[in-house]
């Protein structure tokens, strides 16, 4: 089988692994390289993100929802980098070695499903999921599908592409599945990681954007953006007060934090008729009040991560707006204390993790 690349690929590579569910990463100079299949790319990871997400796939969360033993396993599902080696079967006029490329965590669809067939495979039962299920982003190779990567406008840097991956992608969807006209009005509550992002492309979209979160850091942190929120509101006001700062009515909200408050918070403030879409995951079910759904007309969806065609979309608005995406970079090797950073509360926007040059 052919597999071109840009050199002599090493043997063996440093990242961190799972090595126990729930136990800290091991840091490791002796992971295998990964081989490529001949449809595959291998990725020389530059940036990784770290997601919320790292937190359940390290409990074990989803190694209970899958038939192989993932572990060792390398986290990261927020993958940038180089095209190392691609396989023969590589459309050559899409990809070439070398090029700058950032990857959506899926890959292995089955290509033969409903969903595969309408360019929704990731909602494949066979899916494959990189730092979820199979092997991710923090080691300096890593496999991905052509059908989940796109290659880097020159103006995006990689630091700020792994976010986007993941946290771009899915709140980017959460926007468009509003279906929102210009002119309407967005608010998004939580605006610290995804929220920050979502404020921002809102607002390229053409939308009345209303930022809403309970802290003063994230709300200091969209306020000072170039395309800022027309309107920013500390939710421990009550959303009694925050309705009356509001001089229209509602027509979407996106929720993009695990906070249970925000729930009953965002349905409070959608209008009649209006669009309550879900980005957050918290772990205990999210409350919906009848009211909202059956005296009010609120239509609750939500939405995962986002196809290649709507993330290469937002990478290109991203490019072209000149957005930001607040980002934090950590060595490989601090990985605990991006950990331990995760809980300070002063927190705003995303983290991740530099892998290789
Ligand atoms: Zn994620
Ligand atoms: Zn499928």
């Amino acid at each position: 089988m052919a597999v071109e690349s840009l050199g002599p690929l090493p043997k063996t590579m440093r990242g961190l692994q799972i090595v126990e569910w729930g136990k800290p990463y091991v840091y490791s100079e002796n992971i295998p390289v990964p081989q490529i299949k001949e449809d595959e790319l291998l990725i020389k990871i530059t940036v990784a993100g770290y997601c919320h997400t790292e937190t359940m796939v390290l409990r074990g969360d989803f190694d209970k929802l899958i038939p192989w033993d993932p572990l060792p396993q390398i986290p990261s599902h927020e993958a940038t980098g180089y095209i190392a080696a691609m396989g023969s079967a590589v459309d050559k006029s899409q990809f070439q070695l070398g090029q700058r490329v950032a990857c959506l965590n899926y890959r292995s669809w089955c290509k033969t499903c409903e969903d595969c067939k309408r360019g929704m495979q990731l909602y494949c039962d066979n899916l494959k999921s990189n730092g979820t299920t199979v092997d991710g982003a923090m080691a300096e190779y890593m496999i991905a599908d052509p059908g989940s990567t796109l290659v880097l406008p020159d103006k995006v840097p990689f630091e700020k592409a792994a976010p986007l991956m993941c946290a771009g992608a899915t709140i980017y969807s959460g926007v468009k599945r509003a279906n929102l006209k210009p002119g309407q009005v967005m608010a998004i509550v939580g605006v610290g990681a995804l929220g920050h992002l979502g404020v921002q492309f809102a607002k390229c979209l053409g939308y009345k954007v209303v930022a809403i979160d309970s802290r003063d850091a994230p709300l200091e942190l969209v306020k000072s953006l170039k395309h800022p929120p027309d309107i920013v509101i500390n939710s421990t006001e009550g959303y009694k007060a925050a309705l009356a700062k509001i001089p229209w009515p509602v027509d979407a909200v996106l929720v993009a934090t695990d906070a249970i408050p925000a729930y009953e918070f965002g349905l409070e403030i959608t209008r009649k008729h209006g669009t309550f879409v879900d980005v957050g995951q918290p772990f205990d079910p999210i409350p919906v009040h009848y009211r909202h759904l059956i005296w009010r007309n609120v239509s609750v969806v939500g939405v995962s991560l986002g196809t290649i065609e709507d993330t290469k979309e937002m990478v290109q608005l991203f490019a072209d707006h000149d957005l930001e995406c607040k980002t934090k970079m950590y060595d490989i090797k601090d990985i605990e204390q991006l950990i331990a950073d995760t809980h300070d509360k002063n927190m705003a926007g995303k983290m991740v993790v530099k892998v290789s040059d």
